[in-house]
Parts: structure tokens; sequence; C-alpha cells
């Protein structure tokens, strides 16, 4: 590194919120450094990278998806062009039935929850690929896609070392030494760190009084010769995502027990047989891969300023839904910082009480 350089910002952490954060003040012409442990395994890395707008058994749309989703494409587009890359996938998602009471769940609810823009065709079992294992048929969901993540994560890395804005190493908060104007690290002073560092961010003495409620999630790569769609996402418990060259994701599993990077024999199993349930073809696996989501008790993101240390900011907490929350929780960030606009209050640091050191 250059001897005696100045930002203004200094993020800790490159994955969604790191990335995309920085993007933001790059934007507005500040001087930002990402510091990135890449032996830390982050979420971003390994997460599937679905915007699904519907939630779980209830059938009700995901938080804000309706305003949510859009930005995130619009967002990732408008990198993918200046990057001149390709990560994020237009895809729509067709959502298996379970059984009789759940495809009666969706038609009900389709029209009673508020979720009517993103429903698309309601399939019969006869219409789908043959090596599908969808007996009652399937809904298409529209508005939805996926985020290759990783390969996001590897451009933005790219786009940051180009604009002299990124360094690899384990940022030492004990190493941190702080005056009144400013921060210095090594030899670089700064005015403002703001840390972006997931679920690593709950082991630290500023930010463990945060209600963090880690999940460990794995997912399986596999490869298979079959008819499947490639221009869909499969989803009933898990979700089938095709990539390229007759590759597919498959995943992911919850644990709130472990919170090691490990791959585990239980997480395989589990997902083996969810893929059986699901595929009628032989399969191949070629991977896995494991990482902690950054999840929260009350299930809301932590933005804001630390209560006592002056100039230290988080942006964390996206929990299981970052690819399509983070885009527009990187702009509120960045309006936060710099224009003093007021964090929501439903994910601003005030709703805790900061019990001291
Ligand atoms: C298996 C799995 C599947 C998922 N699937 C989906 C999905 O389908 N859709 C969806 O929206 N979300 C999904 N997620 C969640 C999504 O990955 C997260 O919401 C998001 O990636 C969190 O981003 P983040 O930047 O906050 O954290 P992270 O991606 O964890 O980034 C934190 C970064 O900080 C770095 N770091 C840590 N400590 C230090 C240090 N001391 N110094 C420097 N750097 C440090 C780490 O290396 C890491 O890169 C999934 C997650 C997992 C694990």
């Amino acid at each position: 590194m250059k001897s005696k350089v100045h930002f203004d910002f200094i993020i800790a952490g490159q994955g969604l919120a790191g990335s995309l954060l920085a993007w933001f003040l790059i934007k507005a012409d500040k001087r930002v450094l990402v510091i990135e442990d890449r032996n830390c395994h982050g979420a971003t890395e390994v997460a599937s990278g679905l915007m699904h707008p519907v939630t779980g058994r209830r059938i009700v749309k995901s938080w804000r998806a309706d305003e949510f989703i859009p930005n995130a494409v619009k967002l990732y587009q408008t990198i993918e062009q200046e990057l001149n890359t390709h990560f994020f996938y237009n895809t729509p998602i067709l959502e298996i039935y379970h059984d009789h009471g759940n495809r009666n769940d969706w038609m009900n609810r389709s029209v009673t929850s508020g979720i009517g823009e993103f429903i698309g065709k309601d399939y019969q079992a006869n219409e789908l690929p043959k090596s599908l294992k969808a007996p009652l048929g399937g809904l298409e969901l529209k508005m939805t896609g996926w985020l290759n993540a990783c390969q996001f994560k590897n451009d933005m890395r790219q786009w940051l070392i180009d604009n002299h804005s990124y360094e690899e190493g384990n940022i030492d908060y004990h190493s941190l030494e702080k005056n009144e104007k400013h921060f210095q690290y090594q030899n670089i002073t700064f005015e403002k760190l703001i840390d972006c560092r997931g679920y690593y961010s709950m082991l630290s003495k500023s930010w463990s009084y945060l209600p963090f409620n880690p999940a460990k999630g794995e997912e399986i790569i596999f490869t298979s010769d079959t008819d499947l769609w490639k221009d869909f996402i499969y989803h009933n418990t898990f979700k089938i995502i095709p990539s390229e060259n007759n590759e597919y994701r498959f995943g992911a599993t919850y644990s709130w027990n472990d919170t090691s990077n490990e791959i585990t024999s239980e997480a395989l199993e589990k997902l083996m047989n969810g893929l059986t349930s699901l595929l009628d073809a032989p399969f191949t696996i070629t991977g896995q891969r494991a990482g902690i989501r950054p999840a929260t008790k009350d299930r809301r993101p932590f933005m804001g300023a630390h209560p006592i240390e002056k100039n230290h900011f988080v942006f964390n907490g996206l929990g299981s839904k970052g690819v399509s929350t983070a885009p527009t929780l990187a702009k509120e960030m960045l309006d936060f910082l710099l224009y003093e606009h007021q964090i929501n209050p439903e994910y601003s640091l005030e709703r805790f009480t900061f019990p001291g050191y």
C-alpha cells in the first residue's frame, strides 16, 4: 500500500453490503477503501442468490418486495452494464405445489394477499418438464430472478481494485487509533468506519450488543442431463437454479446451532433427499459449500451509527434476503451518511438499548 493515504470511508467487508455501499459512495465522489479478508468465507460468495417476492407457508408478500425487487434489478443491471459483465438473471420461479391444500392456498392468496402482480401462469403437471417431479403442477412467479453472487463479488472486487479502493486483509480493530480528527490504521488515515462484516461483526466488542441470529446455510452444485427449462428456477422447500453447461445449484439448508463454515454430511443428506424428491433424473454432485447468513432476531437489518463510538457505523443484518434488500438499503445508508437522512426506525439501531462497556 502507498504511504500516508487518506480516505473518507473505510468499509470492513466486501460482501453484498460492503460492495453496494462502496459503489454508491464512490459514485458520490467519496474516497473509499474496502478491506476484505478473503479467508473469512462470507455469505455472499455461497448465496443461492434468489429474489423471491413471496414468503413462507402463509404465502404473503416478502417485506417491501414491490419496492426492493425492482430497485435491485435496476441496480444490478446498471452495474453489469458499466462493468461489462453478467451476473444477474431475470428468471421466473416455478413454485411447485406440495399438495392439493398448498395449490388451493396459492390460488386463494394470489387474489387476497396483494401478491397478484407476481403471479404468472398456473402450469398443469403435463405441461412441465418430464424430469421434474411436480405431480400437481406449479405456479409461475414473475418479477423474480437470481444473482450469481460469487460472480458479482469477483466483478465488484476488480472494479474496486481498478478504482484504488480495495485492499485484502483482516482489519484488526485493535490496531485502529483515533484522535479528534480521524482514524489511523497502519499508514492510512480516514474519517469514518463502516462495518459490513456480516456474521463476523457480531463477534466484535462494538456490535456484540446487537441481537444477531446467525443462520448457517449449505448448498450443493450438481450436473445432470435433464429436460428442465434453463430459463426457470424451481422452488418448493429448496430451489433448483440452472446455471451453465448442465450445471445446477440446489439449496439451501438452515441451521442455527453451528457457526462454522465447514460443510456437513447432515446437510448433504438433507439436500440429496430434497433433490431426489424433485428431480427424476440421474445427477452427479460436484460441489458443496457453506456460509453464515447474518440474520437478526427481529428479521430486520441493523443500520446506523454506534451509540458511543464516534464515526463508527454498521450496515448489516441482511439475513436470508440480502440480494433483494441490499440495493435499496445501501442507497438509504448512503443518504444517511452523506445527507443526514434518518434511518427508518424499523431497522435503525435506535430500536436497541446500548448496555455500555
Ligand atoms: C447458503 C446460503 C444461501 C443464501 N441464499 C440466498 C438467496 O437465495 N437469496 C438471498 O437474498 N440471500 C441469500 N443468502 C443470504 C445472503 O448471502 C446474505 O444476505 C448476504 O450475502 C449478506 O451480505 P453481507 O455483505 O452482509 O455479509 P457477507 O457476505 O458475509 O460479507 C461479510 C464480509 O466481511 C468479510 N470480513 C469478515 N471479517 C473481516 C475482517 N476482520 N476484515 C476484513 N473483512 C472481513 C468477509 O470475508 C465477508 O466477505 C444466502 C446465504 C447463504 C449462506
